[in-house]
């Protein structure tokens, strides 16, 4: 439709004796009014497709029946093997994506034909603030201007035509672990951006910036100010009159308490009403954090502000005194629905602590709360006072437990989509448990991962039954929820988990990428799967979809990693990472991506290799400083598999990385100020006694062992 309507604007033009050139549009010329009618349109505007981010697109040409011919049309290569989650957004032929390091692509959406990147040059060391990679997830665009959140915590505004810099503010004190993942969102011509680093301890708050100017226009302050002072924005009220009180003496005072805002964004446009995902505390362990006293405001909240000024309204919080890292970020979609014969506007959510919220998004209540994935820490959520009923011991306040789900949560950022027509949820879920114990001493590190946990992170064994049996219980789902009933229409159960977000289209189709390689589309209705390709890399992105000139095309960012991928790399069977890659899929599409070439990696020597470290104290240091990113077991995670490093060698060399920082270029920075030389002696003690067993087990293994 809208294309003939194009047609007949451009041979009116022509009678009027206007060039084209003339009514030739802006790059990027997206507006209030182009958003609201974003929802049934043939382009991808914003990050959620529209403003209720429901991920939906009616387009219809690729579909339950012509599915079986998609191919790829055209795909690009990337520079970086980092994880890829970027949503590309599509704006009048032209496609919008971003890369891990926070660089932004324009391509011809048709062709894929480069129009123009740019990178922000982030500074490597900056790696070493993200919890969860260096990734970002997509872009926003307005009024001839793309706008990116970097991972130093800058927002940048390019102009859409050539990519050149309009303007660019420091949203985040760079002395502090901030880091921005998160795609803007802009409403009103205001940029709305949140930040992260609620692990390793920073206070979190969203900015409103003037999209036109960059200047700051509001900003809210998640939790309070732990010097008790007002901060002179437009959070200091309701801080006062509602939060302040929700804290208890503790090490959030140190720490700035968490409650970072890292990625999910609604608006509705008739309530005015901004909705935001608010994060975890810090430290995790409410015992530490807080005394274990009070609900600490507004940590793990959905908060409704208005976008203006920044007002609060109301906020719902999805657990109370959190304790598990369980955020509440995760993608918020607004819908309306039918429940119980009544028109409701709805705001849903399916958080980490694995309960699905249909609330009443314009007044905060709840309606219904049901488990969409197996949970052990709470056996529901009351109704009456919007609490979850909590199981004994789940707060590990006198031993350690082992709850469901952990740290990785039933959902993480990976959205979910809907489709309006079936009335369903599509969900990527995920079963991962994880021990939690109360860290007897715990003392505040600046800068560094501080949970206020132990046994969380435990290393993985090399031994194969063992492994096998820990593999047993972990995978993933994808979830086709009914939101009115609450319950599960079907579900795909993947061996694996930390698999991709979703897209729904009105084909009738549910596209999903895999963790370990893969794009498949699912029969909305059935969950049948009805189409895959070989994606060659691991997938965590969602797609999205656009038509041009009567073709409707799906986008994909294919490239592994995130915070799941430090564990899921080894438990789902060690997947290569690869370069990033861009894929962009049309029916009959005949395009070929060359086949990845797989660096061959020198097996790592280790005769006559020893330490004078002890492997035991080692253990422990890794465990505190280095897992997050390498990976249970030192197995790599979304970086290189330190049992096979040729680091080990030698002591010398292994300082030289560890204390003296000579890998800083590449993000791994200089841990002096964390430990001792000795403490990095112990752990290559430990790291090659892992690497003996190893390299043993994969003796037995190719000799058909026992
Ligand atoms: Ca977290």
């Amino acid at each position: 439709m809208r294309i003939v309507r194009l047609g007949l604007a451009l041979a009116v033009a022509g009678t009027l004796g206007l060039g084209l050139a003339a009514c030739q549009k802006p790059a990027g010329d997206v507006d209030t009014a182009r958003l609201l009618a974003a929802a049934s349109n043939a382009e991808w505007l914003s990050y959620g497709k529209d403003y209720s981010e429901q991920r939906f697109s009616p387009l219809d040409q690729i579909n339950t029946e012509t599915v079986k011919d998609l191919g790829l049309a055209w795909y690009a290569d990337f520079d970086t093997d980092r994880g890829q989650e970027a949503t590309p957004l599509m704006v009048d032929g032209v496609l919008y994506t971003t890369t891990a390091w926070s660089k932004v692509y324009a391509f011809d959406a048709k062709t894929g034909e480069k129009k123009w990147s740019f990178d922000p040059k982030v500074d490597p060391a900056k790696g070493f603030d993200a919890c969860c990679d260096v990734v970002n997830r997509g872009v926003a665009i307005w009024k001839g201007k793309v706008y990116v959140g970097t991972l130093d915590g800058r927002l940048i505004a390019l102009n859409a035509k050539d990519g050149s810099v309009a303007w660019s503010v420091q949203t985040t004190d760079n002395s502090k672990p901030y880091t921005i993942t998160g795609a803007p969102r802009v409403v009103k011509d205001k940029v709305l951006i949140g930040n992260g680093g609620a692990e390793y301890g920073v206070r979190g708050y969203i900015t409103a910036y003037d999209a036109a100017t960059g200047k700051q226009v509001w900003r809210f302050f998640t939790v309070p100010n732990p010097t008790g002072a007002p901060d002179g924005a437009a959070s200091d009220k309701v801080l006062a009159e509602k939060a302040n009180a929700t804290w208890s003496d503790g090490a959030w005072k140190e720490s700035g308490g968490g409650g970072t805002a890292w990625d999910a964004m609604a608006y509705d446009p008739e309530l005015d009403l901004m909705y935001f995902g608010i994060g975890n505390g810090n430290p995790w362990n409410h015992m530490k954090r807080s005394g274990g006293k009070g609900d600490n405001l507004f940590l793990s909240s959905i908060l409704a502000l208005k976008p203006d000024t920044g007002e609060y309204v109301w906020h719902y919080q999805t657990t109370p005194g959190e304790s598990w890292d369980y955020t509440a970020t995760q993608h918020i979609m607004l819908a309306d629905l039918k429940i119980g014969g009544q028109d409701r506007k709805v705001l849903m959510q399916a958080p980490k602590n694995g309960f699905f919220y249909v609330l009443d998004r314009a007044t905060g209540q709840l309606i219904s709360a049901e488990p969409f994935a197996p949970i052990t820490w709470a056996t529901k959520v009351d109704l009456k006072t919007g609490r979850p009923v909590e199981v004994p011991g789940a707060r590990y306040e006198t031993s350690p437990a082992t709850i469901q789900p952990g740290p990785l949560g039933s959902h993480n950022w990976h959205p979910m989509a809907f489709n309006p027509k079936a009335g369903l949820v599509y969900i990527p879920a995920q079963v991962a448990a994880s021990v939690y114990g109360d860290q007897k001493v715990y003392k505040h590190r600046q800068g560094a991962v501080n949970v206020g946990i132990d046994g969380l992170l435990t290393g993985l064994p090399t031994e194969k039954a063992q492994m096998a049996a820990i593999k047993a219980t972990v995978s993933g789902k994808l979830v086709a929820w009914d939101p009115v009933a609450q319950k599960a229409r079907w579900t795909v159960d993947h061996p694996y988990f930390w698999n991709a977000g979703i897209l729904s289209t009105g084909g009738g189709l549910v596209f999903q990428g895999a963790a370990v390689g893969g794009f498949t589309a699912y029969d909305a209705s059935s969950g049948a799967k009805l189409w895959s390709f070989k994606t060659q890399n691991g997938v965590v992105a969602p797609a999205s979809t656009y038509e041009i000139d009567g073709e409707q095309y799906v986008a994909l960012m294919v490239g592994y990693g995130g915070a799941g991928a430090t564990f899921a790399s080894a438990l789902n069977g060690d997947p290569v990472r690869m370069p990033g890659r861009l894929m962009v899929f049309k029916l009959g599409g005949k395009a070929v991506a060359p086949e990845y070439k797989i660096p061959p990696m020198p097996k790592l020597e280790l005769a006559g290799v020893s330490s004078a470290g002890d492997p035991k104290a080692g253990f422990a240091v890794f465990q505190d400083n280095c897992v997050g990113c390498h990976g249970g077991s030192a197995s790599g995670g979304y970086l290189a598999d330190l049992t096979n490093s040729q680091m080990l060698r030698a002591e010398a060399d292994f300082k030289s990385v560890v204390i003296d920082g000579a890998l800083k270029s590449r993000g791994m920075v200089s841990f002096a100020k964390y430990m001792s030389p000795k403490d990095a002696e112990d752990i290559r003690a430990y790291l090659i006694t892992l690497a003996r067993a190893k390299q043993a087990q994969d003796a037995s293994e190719s000799t058909g062992g026992r």
